[in-house]
């Protein structure tokens, strides 16, 4: 999928056509992120950055529920949260930052954190209080 900021001083290609797994997180750290109703976390395997963009990025560090420490990559530019991702795990989550994203695919999506749902749960989809006890958390 084709990945790009707002402005457009970040664009990359993702390492895979599509995420492996699409959350919706409800929880109050993604309203105050997107600064919206949820959080769009679109997973991938974690891969680098080409080297002509990355002096448009910076990090943002905070600390999870988890109490572990959550990068958070945005774009210098125009501000837009681009990667989230917690050194050591393979995996990154795009903040819906892809074109190409599709009803289908968001359909599919977990919803977590409902908890803190300001808007309705769409009937049928797979839903968690707060996380899924996968053990490693941190999906936001
Ligand atoms: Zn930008
Ligand atoms: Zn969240």
């Amino acid at each position: 999928m084709q990945a790009h900021c707002q402005c457009h001083a970040i664009t990359f290609t993702t390492p895979l056509p599509a995420p492996l797994k699409i959350y919706i997180c409800h929880c109050t750290e993604c309203k105050f992120q997107s600064t919206s109703t949820y959080g769009l976390s679109l997973i991938f395997p974690a891969f680098s950055f080409p080297e002509s963009i990355q002096s448009n990025l910076q990090t943002w560090t905070r600390t999870t529920f988890q109490g572990r420490e959550k990068k958070c990559i945005f774009c210098k530019v125009c501000g837009s949260r681009i990667v989230h991702y917690i050194e050591g795990q393979p995996y990154y989550t795009l903040k819906g930052c892809v074109e190409g994203l599709t009803k289908e695919m968001v359909d599919g999506a977990v919803h977590i954190w409902t908890k803190r749902a300001v808007t309705d749960i769409p009937l049928g989809a797979e839903r968690y209080w707060e996380e899924p006890d996968e053990g490693t958390g941190d999906r936001i």
